[in-house]
C-alpha cells in the first residue's frame, strides 16, 4: 500500500543522512521532493500545499531538537504531518443516548457499501452490540438480496421491505427500521442507502430524507480510495448534499497511490473513521491516523 510514496519519502530522507545541519537550500530542495512525492502519489493540491508550508515551516523554526540529527527531524515532522492530514486522533463512534444508535451509509454505488455494512454489523456484533442491516437501497433490483447475503454471512439480522411494508420507498423502509430495532431489542442500525454511479440530484435528496426519517448519529460517507483525489470532489457533493460526520476509505488493498486517504480529511474536515481493504468480512479496521503515517514511512 502507497509503496511509491513510502519509497520517494525513503529517498528524501536517505539523501539527508550525514548532512550535519540543513541550509536554507537543502530545505527548500527537500520540500520540492517531497512536494512531487505528494502530487505523485495523488494528493489534493490545497492539500500539499499546506502539507509543505508547515514542514518548511517547522524544519527551518526554532523547535529544530538538537539531539536528532537532520533527517531524523525532517522523518519526525513528516510523520507528525502526516498524522495531522490523516485526523490526528482516532475518532470513535458516537452512540445515541437513548433508544437505538443509527449510523447511515452514504456513497456512489461501487464505492462498498453494502460490503462494508456487513463489515460495520460484524465489527460491532463483536464488541457485544445487536446491530440490524436496514436495506434502504431499493434503487438496484439486487441490492436488498446482496444485503441479505451480507447479514447471513456477518450473523446479523437484516431489515428489508416486505409487502405492506414500505416497497419502493426507502425512507418508509429506514423509518419503520427504527420502530423494529426497539421493538426486536437492536440497540445499532446501519442503514444502507442507494447510490448512483456518479453525483445525481435525486440520490442526494433521497439520501437527505432517509436522514431527516432517522436523524442518524454518525452519517459515514463510503469511499473507493482507488478514486484518489477525486474522492475530494465526491466527498464535497456529499457534504453539501447530504452532509456526513466521517469518511470510510474502502479498497485500499486496491490503492497503490494514497491520494484519497491523504486528502479526504483535509478538504472536508470529517474524521476518517473505518478503513476497508479486502472483500472479506474481516478486512475492516478503525483507522488510526498514526498507525497509517507509520506504514507510509515505512
Ligand atoms: P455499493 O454499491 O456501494 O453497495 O458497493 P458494494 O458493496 O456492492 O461493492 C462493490 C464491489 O467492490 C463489490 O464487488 C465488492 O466485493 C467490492 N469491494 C467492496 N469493498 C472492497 C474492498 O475493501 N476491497 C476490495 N478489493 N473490493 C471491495
Amino acid at each position: 500500500m502507497f509503496d511509491t510514496l513510502s519509497d520517494r519519502l525513503n529517498k528524501v530522507f536517505t539523501g539527508l543522512r550525514g548532512k550535519g545541519r540543513l541550509s536554507p537550500a537543502d530545505i527548500d530542495a527537500t520540500a520540492r521532493e517531497i512536494r512531487i512525492a505528494l502530487l505523485e502519489a495523488d494528493v489534493a493540491l490545497p492539500v500539499v500545499r499546506q502539507f509543505i508550508a508547515a514542514v518548511k515551516e517547522r524544519a527551518t523554526g526554532e523547535e529544530v531538537s538538537k539531539a536528532l540529527n537532520p533527517a531524523q527531524q525532517v522523518i519526525k515532522i513528516v510523520n507528525e504531518e502526516l498524522i495531522q492530514i490523516l485526523g490526528g486522533e482516532t475518532r470513535r463512534l458516537q452512540f445515541a443516548k437513548t433508544g437505538p444508535t443509527v449510523i447511515m451509509l452514504a456513497g456512489l454505488q461501487g464505492a462498498g457499501k453494502t460490503t462494508l455494512a456487513g463489515k460495520l454489523a460484524r465489527f460491532l456484533k463483536d464488541q457485544g452490540h445487536a446491530p440490524v442491516l436496514v436495506a434502504a437501497d431499493l434503487q438496484r433490483p439486487n441490492a436488498v438480496n446482496q444485503l441479505q447475503v451480507v447479514g447471513e454471512r456477518a450473523g446479523v439480522a437484516v431489515y428489508a421491505p416486505q409487502p405492506g411494508n414500505g416497497v419502493g420507498d426507502p425512507v418508509a423502509v429506514a423509518k419503520d427500521s427504527i420502530e423494529f430495532a426497539l421493538r426486536a431489542q437492536h440497540d445499532m442500525v446501519i442503514v444502507d442507502t442507494a447510490g448512483r454511479l456518479g453525483i445525481d440530484a435525486d440520490m442526494m435528496r433521497q439520501a437527505a430524507d432517509i436522514r431527516d426519517a432517522v436523524q442518524p448519529q454518525e452519517i459515514l460517507f463510503v469511499v473507493d480510495a482507488m478514486v484518489g483525489q477525486d474522492a475530494v470532489n465526491t466527498a464535497e457533493a456529499f457534504q453539501s448534499g447530504v452532509g456526513f460526520t466521517g469518511v470510510v476509505l474502502t479498497k485500499l488493498d486496491g490503492d497503490a497511490r494514497g491520494g484519497a486517504a491523504l486528502s479526504v480529511r483535509s478538504v472536508t474536515g470529517q474524521p476518517i473513521m473505518f478503513a476497508s481493504n479486502g472483500e472479506k468480512l474481516e478486512d475492516f479496521d478503525v483507522f488510526h491516523p498514526d498507525r497509517m503515517a507509520s506504514r507510509i514511512l515505512g
